[in-house]
């Protein structure tokens, strides 16, 4: 165990102050679910928002939502390298998951490369596999990946079939723009995740987008079943957002670090999470939601454009091209390194001098164990690469010019 300065991956920083305020939320109960609903609605320019306990709660219900409306549909299209609560809330919802490899310079879907049930859709003349027949696409997840936007607008130039629905899932891009449209409104429904790490954190929640009436009369019956959180469960809320005010700084974050059940920086797949309304503490905690989100959004693009600077492309590693100037700012700077042994390498030393740099999903969604037989015999070789290529570095507000410079020479191997 390593006791020193250590720097986390990622951090929306939860301050005292955020806590009161959510201590007061819970007070207010109803009326600060409201508002902060009411906030989010007239910010992003739609009709329905929902509040609940997590982004893959969010998609689970958008999903169930669908599959009540559209029940001959049940496989979902999603990137072949996205975050690992994809799968699991289709899982969860009893749908199947689909995937189409990625374009390994924008991580978004690979457009040269349109999946079976995507041409059989454009009627191309291909075979027909039952797997793939494209009556049974009951939608497709676009999701935008490490400071890079996904073209919503090209999946919706492609499809001309209005029963499959577009999931936009904005859960690393909350406050980022396209030709002034806010991203996460761009697909039918959208939603973006409040957990640690993200843009902007409540401890754990997500929040659900659509203008679309008929499907938000099916989402507001489906939450009215759903249940809050219970007083256990708001006490273990409350001290994981107590512990997050006092860890996230540098001197203390080896503390939760070696805590290794609180599974930091872990991705799993785990259709068996909790659904739940979400909290007024949470959407207290969220109060002056805009300015952090402005203020911590400013942070990181500033530290991306560093790193964009810094880090000038070389044999051994690669940038990915960040939409700085849709204010997609990543919530870690995503840097591709070639060579496997030289990444462990990186990795580890970081690791051991608690630099913060950190890998990303550790495989294609293919190759995750328990869904691996539905995928046997197919191939995402972009996605699998980006997988074992990917690292992280941290831009948050706890980084120094010192550890920049620290970590940019271990990447590039002038390390001091
Ligand atoms: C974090 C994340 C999710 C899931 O959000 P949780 O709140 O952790 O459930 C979904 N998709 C992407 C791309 C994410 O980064």
């Amino acid at each position: 165990m390593r006791i020193a300065r250590t720097l986390a991956p990622a951090a929306a920083p939860i301050y005292l102050q955020d806590i009161i305020s959510g201590i007061k939320g819970l007070l207010s109960g109803q009326q600060e679910l409201r508002r902060f609903e009411s906030e989010l609605k007239g910010y992003f320019g739609v009709d329905y928002c929902f509040l609940v306990s997590s982004g893959k709660a969010a998609l689970t219900l958008i999903l169930q939502a669908l599959k009540e409306i559209y029940p001959d549909r049940n496989e979902v299209l999603i990137p072949a390298f996205t975050c690992y609560s994809v799968p699991s809330a289709i899982v969860r919802a009893g749908l199947k998951p689909e995937l189409w490899d990625i374009d390994p310079r924008t991580m978004d879907f690979d457009y040269a490369m349109l999946p079976t049930a995507l041409t059989k859709l454009n009627e191309l003349n291909n075979p027909i596999t039952p797997a793939h027949d494209p009556s049974r696409l009951l939608a497709i997840v676009p999701t935008h990946l490490f400071g890079v936007s996904a073209d919503i607008e090209r999946l919706r130039g492609l499809l001309n079939e209005h029963e499959i629905s577009i999931i936009e899932d904005a859960a690393q891009i909350m406050g980022a723009e396209r030709n002034g449209k806010k991203l996460g409104t761009l697909g039918d429904v959208g939603f973006f995740s409040l957990g640690r790490g993200k843009a902007l954190s409540t401890v754990e929640g997500g929040i659900i987008l659509t203008r679309k009436k008929e499907f938000a009369q099916n989402i507001s019956d489906r939450l009215s079943k759903v249940h809050g959180y219970g007083v256990v469960e708001l006490m273990k809320l409350f001290l994981k957002a107590i512990a997050l005010a006092l860890f996230l700084r540098p001197t203390l974050y080896w503390v939760p670090k070696s805590l290794a059940f609180l599974r930091l920086g872990e991705t799993i797949f785990d259709p068996g999470f909790k659904i739940k309304r979400m909290s007024a503490f949470q959407a207290g905690l969220a109060k002056n939601w805009k300015s952090k989100l402005e203020n911590f959004g400013a942070v990181r693009s500033d530290y991306s454009k560093r790193w964009s600077k810094l880090m000038k492309p070389s044999k051994d590693y690669d940038l990915l091209t960040i939409d700085h100037e849709l204010n997609a700012n990543p919530l870690r700077f995503p840097v591709i390194i070639h060579n496997d042994s030289r990444r462990k390498n990186i990795l580890k030393e970081s690791n051991d001098r608690g630099l913060g740099i950190m890998p990303t999903y550790p495989d294609s969604i293919n190759g995750i164990r328990d869904l691996a037989n539905g995928f046997e015999g197919q191939h995402f070789p972009a996605a699998k690469k980006r997988a074992k290529e990917l690292i992280t570095l941290p831009i948050h507000p706890f980084v120094t010019k010192k550890d920049m410079s620290k970590i940019a020479g271990l990447i590039s191997g002038t390390t001091e």
